[in-house]
Order: C-alpha cells, then structure tokens, then sequence
C-alpha cells in the first residue's frame, strides 16, 4: 500500500531537529540548520540543526562528565535500558523504517528488514551486557594470582554512514552501552534523522543524559576533529569508506585512541559447476540486491565456473531485469534511487567503462529517467579482468559476471583486492567450501547464502576494508579494555 503524504509528515514532525547533549535537544551554538533530502524525489525532508565543532566539544563534555558514574552503573540496569529500547524500536518498527525509506530512498520491505536487523543489536547487547566475563587464575609458578578483569574504554567518538541508518548506529550504540561506555553519535548528513528518532527512544529507554550525545552536522571533520584531538576521548568507531577510515586512523594515532574501522568491500560471489543453480541465482539477488546494491557486503565481482557462467548470467539477467524501480513508499517498488546524483554518476561511469572495454549488457544498462537518482538494475557478462568495475566497489544495482576455471583460479581473482570485507561461495561440496575459506581472504564468507549479517555474529574485514569486528561476543570486547591485577602469594602474606 503507497504510503500517504499525511502519514509521512506526522511522522517527520514528531522527529526531534536539535542536538542532542546531556540529555537536552538544543540548537547548534551557530544557529545554523541544514536540510535533509529525499533521494527519490530531491524535495526537502525537513530541516535539523547543523552542529559545528562547538557542539562537538559540548557533546564530549557531557559524555566525559557522564563515563565514571556510568561505568558504575550496574550490567543489569545496563541490559534493562538496553531490552526496553529494542522493544520500543520494534514496536515502532513501522515509524523507522518509513523515516528510512524517506531519508535514504530503500523500499518500505527492505527498510522494515533493516529495523528486525538494527533492533537485534540491542537485545544481543542487552543479554551480552551480564556476560562480560574476565578470569582468576594461579601463576604458572604458583604461587601468585592472576586477576584480569575488563573495564568500559572510556568516552567514544561513533560514526555512520548513509546507508543503513538504523543498523550502523545499533550495531556501536549497543555495544558501548553494555560495555559501560559513553558516547558521541555523529550520524552522516544525508540520513540523520534516523538516528534522531534513535536517540529520542534511547531517552524514553531510561538511558542517563549523556551517556548518548548526538551530534548531526553538514561538515563531518569540523565534528570529528576537535574531539579526536582531545584526551578525553578513548576510542573511535567507524564505518564508510576506505578513503575516510585511514584519514582518521591518522587523527586518531596522537591520542593513540583505540579504532574499530568498517570501511569498504568487493566482495567476490564465487559459483563452482557443482552449485544448485537455482538457488546460487536466489542467492546473487540477494547478495547484489539487498539495499540496491548500496551495501559494504553487496556483491561485487560474480565469479562464475565457466561451464555454467552462460546459463547462470542468462537466468540472472531476467531476474535483474524484471525489478521494478520507484519510490520506496509506492506499493510494488522494489528498487529505490541511488542516494545522490554523485553516487548516480560514479556508477554510470563504471558500467560505461566496462562495456567499452568488452562487456556485454544482459540487463539494464542506464539511469531511469525522472525526478529521483534511479538506476535500473544491470547485468553485464564478459567482463574484462582487469575493468574497474571489477576493482572498485560499485554501491549500486550493478551485476559485472566474469569466469574462473578451478579453485586456485577462483581464489586468486577473488583475492586480487586490496579489500577483505563479505565473499560467498555457492557449492554443494562441502569440503570444497571448507578449503576455499581457508584460501579467501576475507573477513566473512557465506556458504550457499547470499546475506550473512547477523547481530550474534562477528562483522568485519580484512586488508583495507578495515579493523575489529561488531556484533558477536567480539564486539563487545571492542568497547572494553584489559586491566591485570598481580596478586602476591596469598599463603606468603
Ligand atoms: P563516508 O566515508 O563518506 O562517510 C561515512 C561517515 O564518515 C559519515 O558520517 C560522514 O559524514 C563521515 N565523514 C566523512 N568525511 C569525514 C571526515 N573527514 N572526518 C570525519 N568523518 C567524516 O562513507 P559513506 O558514503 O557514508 O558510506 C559508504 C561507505 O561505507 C562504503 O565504502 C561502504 O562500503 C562503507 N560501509 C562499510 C560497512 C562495514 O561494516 N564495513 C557498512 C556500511 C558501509
């Protein structure tokens, strides 16, 4: 059912527009407001305020004034907030997806499933928040004790990117709360008002003024900067791109603050002879499709065995091309826009390189005429090796299928990178799959499954696509820090 225009102004009316620090949603020092777009049709969303590095400072005063009582606090209080915020975001599940889809462009079902995805991390976090164990051991001499137990790291700096606004704030929220953190929330510019309609719940969850400050703004490194610079702060967490991940490696090495960077992916698809063919083409959608391909685990490359690349491309093809594009409250939409006319014209640009140098389009091919920065989704076949398309991540709706003869050569192509995010593999020989993981390098590989994000599970990368992991019991260590306590021989005392 198309979503009417009474429904989505009372929901972007009920979306605080201020910053939010100590616990107040105020204006930025400068005054200053910036606008928020909706990508499907360019119309103005509503406006919000801009922070600026004042803002910045005032928030991480309130997350440092806030960190000694709240790593006090206890784990069950902790895991209390955290459960009652999972359940207010899926009560409202229907108000966050809606805020997405208007915000970043992705279809009412696909952003509903962002909210079942996002909310995980708060119920994951809220039962992990009482198991946060350390250990007691006797020295290997022993005589003396080991005590090692783990503390909250301190102030942390968080920052999202566009294109899942709900889950990539859940996905660091979550975690720092259970591990006792406080914290500043800088969501991207293009989609904050998500994050707003968070915070507002994480409020009315019962958490303490300023254990979450957010700060939204139009310039992210006059927010970033300042607080990276001051000692106060312990930790950044990051996700986006590559580009700005090692940028602020670099600021963050003075305090030597600890990092977790998400950054970006090509994740390779590999297909061997032996796959469910029908299955591996369910899978191929899934895995390019999921966010319109605007997904740092989307299918990159698709490596297909040559004896089934045709068969395979063939059957992809018609499935790509029968999608249909449009906004993501219409009914029957089942591919929003691309987030902006950059993002729109950077793919474009690869599609059009690719087909110079050799490629063939199966399906697609173009931008969609119209208001709103649409791109219909394209297959491309015989794609040259060495095409950009195949080394650049696309963030699009975009399929380039090449082919590889055996396992070596389906590793060495898929290892050809220099990121290391998402790769899967489609066989039914098992063994196959367990020595091609052990080939890949890649932080995460799906067997015979084209999504593998799961809140219980270690997200993250290798190589350039970046350090530590989120979700799982890993990402939770990542907000804390070790302390050892050396114990003198208790019989010697
Ligand atoms: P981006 O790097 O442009 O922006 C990400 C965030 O960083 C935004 O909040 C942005 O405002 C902020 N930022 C930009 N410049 C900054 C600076 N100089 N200092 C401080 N902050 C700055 O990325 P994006 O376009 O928003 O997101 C897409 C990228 O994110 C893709 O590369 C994608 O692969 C990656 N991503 C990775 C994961 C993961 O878990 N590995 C998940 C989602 C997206």
């Amino acid at each position: 059912m198309t979503i009417s225009p009474e429904r989505e102004a009372a929901l972007l009316a009920s979306v605080p527009t201020g910053l939010l620090i100590n616990g107040q949603w105020r204006d930025a020092a400068s005054g200053r407001t910036m606008e928020v777009h909706d990508p499907a049709t360019g119309e103005v969303l509503l406006s919000i305020a801009d922070g600026g590095s004042e803002d910045a400072l005032a928030a991480l005063d309130s997350a440092a004034a806030a960190q000694a009582g709240w790593a006090r606090t206890a784990p069950r209080v902790r895991a209390e907030i955290l459960r009652k915020a999972f359940e207010l975001v899926t009560a409202r599940a229907e108000d966050f997806a809606l805020l997405m889809t208007l915000e970043m462009g992705k279809p009412l079902a696909e952003a509903r499933g962002e909210v079942a995805y996002g909310a995980e991390f708060l119920r994951w976090y809220s039962e992990e928040t009482v198991r946060d164990y350390g250990r007691y051991l006797t020295s290997p001499e022993g005589k003396n004790k080991i005590l090692v137990q783990r503390k909250p790291v301190g102030p942390c700096l968080l920052i999202t990117p566009w294109n899942f606004p709900l889950a990539m704030a859940t996905r660091k929220v979550g975690p720092a709360i259970a591990a006792g953190c406080t914290m500043v929330l800088k969501p991207a510019k293009l989609t904050p008002l998500t994050s707003q309609l968070f915070a507002a719940t994480m409020m009315e969850a019962g958490l303490p003024a300023g254990v979450l400050n957010v700060v939204s703004g139009s310039s992210a490194a006059a927010i970033s900067a300042p607080i990276l610079a001051d000692s106060r702060l312990r930790k950044v967490s990051f996700t986006g791109s590559t580009e700005v991940g090692k940028r602020l490696m670099k600021d963050a090495t003075d305090n030597v603050l600890r990092t977790s960077m998400e950054l970006g992916g090509n994740a390779p698809f590999i297909v061997f002879a032996d796959a469910d063919l029908d299955k591996a083409v369910d899978g191929a959608m899934a895995a390019k499709m999921r966010n319109m391909g605007e997904a740092c685990t989307a299918a990159n490359r698709f490596l297909v065995q040559e004896s089934i690349a045709a068969e395979f491309t063939a059957k992809f093809a018609v499935k790509m091309g029968a999608l249909a594009t449009g906004r993501g409250t219409e009914a029957g939409a089942q591919v929003g826009p691309m987030i902006d006319e950059k993002a729109r014209a950077g793919i474009h640009t690869l599609v059009t390189a690719a087909v110079d140098a050799g490629a063939t389009v199966l399906a697609g091919g173009a931008p969609v005429e119209g208001p709103g920065w649409f791109y219909q989704p394209t297959v491309l076949a015989n794609v040259p090796n060495d095409a950009d398309i195949l080394g650049q991540e696309i963030f699009g709706p975009v399929a380039p299928v090449t082919t590889f003869t055996d396992e070596d050569d389906a590793a060495r192509i898929a290892n050809a990178t220099e990121y290391g995010l998402a790769s899967y593999l489609y066989s039914r020989d098992f063994s196959r799959l367990l020595r091609m993981s052990e080939k890949l390098e890649f932080g995460m590989v799906g067997f015979n499954a084209g999504v593998i994000s799961n809140a219980a599970a270690p997200f993250g990368g290798v190589k350039h696509s970046g350090l530590g992991r989120e979700g799982g019991a890993e990402g939770i260590a990542e907000y804390t820090t070790t302390q050892y306590i050396g114990i003198a021989d208790p019989y010697e005392v």
